[in-house]
């Protein structure tokens, strides 16, 4: 799933939960939440660049990823200014340690793919588990178009949340 549509979702509940540990906490939970629900991205980075049936090499495979997660966290960066210029709640302890905890574990899985640290191969295992829950059952994945669209009509909800909040500030602090 795109980095930045974690970085809503992070933002949104971060926008309900004060405490920072809890919101960091809550900001995993939701990642692999989200992560659960099909969105077309097994084997991304080749699906991404059309080249699905073409076979790849380690390292070629690993390119394509790499370029995708680029332009990935290119507009995480976008997001995040906005977020910063238009939101008052961007500053809140809360809404910052959900989105970190919402974008954390894409890092480190990315790390993991980069580095092949072993002391994170459990938790690369684990990400790639949940997210081929239900997935790994289906025969196919969905079309990577119907997720991305799928996507980005999430992303936009999300945004008009986030601005619904920052107009009205219906804050419940726990
Ligand atoms: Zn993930």
């Amino acid at each position: 799933m795109f980095i930045t549509v974690h970085a809503a979702a992070g933002a949104i509940v971060g926008t309900q939960i004060s405490n920072p540990y809890l919101a960091f906490i809550a900001g995993v939970g939701l990642h692999f939440i989200m992560d659960i629900i099909p969105h077309g991205d097994r084997e991304l980075g080749k699906r991404f660049f059309g080249l699905l049936n073409k076979k790849l090499s380690e390292e070629e495979k690993l390119r394509s990823l790499a370029a995708y997660g680029v332009m990935d966290y290119l507009v995480l960066i976008f997001f995040l200014i906005y977020s910063f210029k238009n939101f008052y709640f961007a500053k809140d302890d809360g809404v910052i340690w959900a989105m970190i905890g919402s974008i954390l574990p894409d890092v480190l899985v990315a790390l993991y793919m980069l580095t092949k640290y072993k002391w994170l191969k459990w938790f690369f295992d684990f990400h790639h588990w949940v997210h081929h829950l239900i997935i790994g059952r289906l025969k196919h994945d969905i079309h990577l178009k119907t997720g991305i669209i799928m996507q980005l009509i999430v992303f936009i909800i999300l945004l008009l949340v986030l601005n619904y909040i920052n107009n009205f500030s219906p804050l419940i602090s726990f």
